[in-house]
């Protein structure tokens, strides 16, 4: 068996990691970088750049250069209207709502890109590991949706890699540091700033077995905040009315390298285009200061949802580029009154998670059990639009549960099933994840068939559902994929599309 990657596919970065004589280690990609922006950018000549490239143009190609394409995979239109309004791509209304991008003319759905992305770090790791790839564990944030998980596992699969494990990426950080060693049940709070999206999960991890308890965050947060507050000091500083587009890039970029150097040094001191731009270590925190005492009341509130308080968590998982910033690292800690964990490097200890666990899927390690949880409710309408709860929330993922139903007509011949996830008790206030029917039940009186639902969740929180009445044997199974996910045809047809303008690109490359 080749090896199995391990993949943290991040919103602004992404980290690829393999197992190599029982320690988990980042591969660089072919430009030199341990993590790879999450960035492509198309070329008038139709060439298409991933990573470090893209982003180097993306300032003068900015509306041929898709990024934060995971702020748009596996989600609804309606629901992505201020993500869309903040990027200079044009975003277009998909099949089954979707959110699609529009390149020269062309529409990319999010699993394309995404597969871009991907084919990138896979590229990557075979240059290093000198042989071919093609299976990985990939990572999502823990409160992401079947959908957006489904949608995931397509772009891997677009990608040419099979998707062994989708994990969630609190669960990784917590893996990487060996946090489920521990005999004894312990709550952990993974706290993730990065840059343009903080997350915070707090997680129960006992036998192996690792429960999100809950998930609280800002999707609009992050290091992205501190540049511009640097930014602005500057301009107000120097009394700059008129900007343009490439002095405020400029900036930009500045104030981001400012940020950085300010971690380790107090004084910033430097120009561009003749404007001063210097800063002190301690402004530099006044000015952040407010934004950082935001995570902590979302903290507070994940603990609150967790129903715990500071004094039950026994770690605290520093996850993100933007806790390198000392000032955000000192505020936890004062908040939760002990030492954060923060040896590993913040911007790996995902991928490092994910490839701890390949390991595990590959089958060479036998001492780490580890098991997600459902986080939402599975269950199907019943009588009145109430929701009967099948798999219940929490419950250990592989999964399987099932229960009775009846008709309530004579001679019915049809069943409608329709599978939701949710907590209310209304279905109409739940997700509808899928509606099929039971067609050619013979004819019995109402309450005299035997209709038995079973629903199994996989090891991904994928479902299928199998309905069967009993006396007739009439019998149909549907995989529970969401109504705005890819088909398999669909993912089948990218995937060949894929490897295609693989070749072209390596075709290209050698021209080069
Ligand atoms: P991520 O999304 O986890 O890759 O985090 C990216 C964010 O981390 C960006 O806002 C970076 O500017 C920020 N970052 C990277 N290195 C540092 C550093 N040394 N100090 C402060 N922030 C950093």
């Amino acid at each position: 068996m080749g090896k199995v990657i391990g993949i943290d596919l991040g919103t602004t970065n992404s980290c690829v990691a393999v197992l190599e004589g029982g320690q988990p280690v980042v591969i660089s990609n072919s430009e030199g970088g341990r993590t790879t922006p999450s960035m492509v950018g198309f070329g008038k000549a139709g060439d298409r750049l991933v990573g470090q490239l893209a982003k180097r143009q993306a300032v003068t190609n900015a509306e041929n250069t898709i990024f934060s394409i995971k702020r748009f995979i596996g989600r609804r239109w309606d629901d992505t209207q201020t993500e869309r309004s903040r990027v200079p791509y044009d975003c277009v209304k998909g099949k089954d709502d979707t959110v699609d991008v529009q390149i020269r003319g062309r529409n990319y759905t999010p699993q394309e890109v995404s597969a871009m992305i991907l084919q990138k770090l896979k590229q990557d790791a075979e240059n290093y590991l000198g042989e071919t790839v093609t299976q990985a564990v990939i990572t999502v944030p823990a409160y992401f949706s079947d959908a957006q998980r489904q949608a995931t596992k397509d772009a891997g699969t677009i990608a040419g890699l099979e998707v062994l494990r989708i994990i969630n990426e609190p669960t990784a950080a917590a893996l990487a540091y060996g946090l489920d060693k521990q005999d004894q049940e312990q709550c952990v709070l993974v706290f993730d700033l990065g840059g343009g999206t903080f997350d915070v999960s707090v997680l129960k991890i006992q036998d192996g077995i690792f429960e999100v308890l809950s998930t609280n965050g800002d999707t609009f947060l992050g290091g992205d905040d501190f540049d511009q507050a640097i930014m602005n000091y500057w301009i107000e500083a120097n009394k700059l009315d008129v900007i343009n587009t490439e002095l405020r890039q400029a900036l930009r970029l500045k104030a981001e390298e400012a940020k950085k150097a300010l971690s380790t040094q107090n004084i910033f001191n430097d120009s561009v285009n003749d404007v001063p731009c210097a800063i002190t270590r301690i402004k530099f925190e006044e000015l952040i200061r407010p934004k950082i005492e935001q995570t902590i009341k979302l903290c507070q509130n994940a603990l609150n949802d967790a129903g715990l308080t500071i004094n039950d968590i026994q770690e605290i998982v520093m996850v993100g580029g933007s806790t390198r910033t000392p000032l955000v690292k000192r505020i936890v800690s004062e908040f939760f009154g002990k030492e954060v964990h923060d040896k590993i490097n913040p911007d790996e200890v995902v991928a490092l998670g994910a490839a701890i666990q390949s390991d595990v899927l590959a089958g060479n390690r036998k001492d780490i059990l580890l098991l997600d949880v459902t986080p939402l409710s599975l269950g199907i309408e019943t009588m009145g639009g109430l929701m009967d709860v099948i798999i219940p929330r929490n419950a250990k993922v592989p999964s399987k549960a099932g229960r009775q139903y009846t008709t309530s007509i004579d001679g019915q011949a049809n069943m409608k099933i329709s599978v939701y996830q949710g907590e209310r008790d209304l279905v109409k206030e739940n997700r509808k994840l899928a509606e099929f029917d039971l067609r050619g039940i013979p004819g019995m009186p109402a309450g005299f068939p035997k209709v038995d639902i079973n629903f199994r969740l996989n090891a991904d929180g994928i479902l299928t559902v199998e309905a069967v009445e009993l006396r007739s044997g009439v019998k149909q199974e549907v995989e529970v994929k969401p109504t705005y996910g890819l088909t398999d045809r669909e993912v089948e047809k990218m995937l060949i599309e894929s490897i295609q303008n693989a070749k072209e690109d390596v075709s290209k490359r050698m021209l080069i």
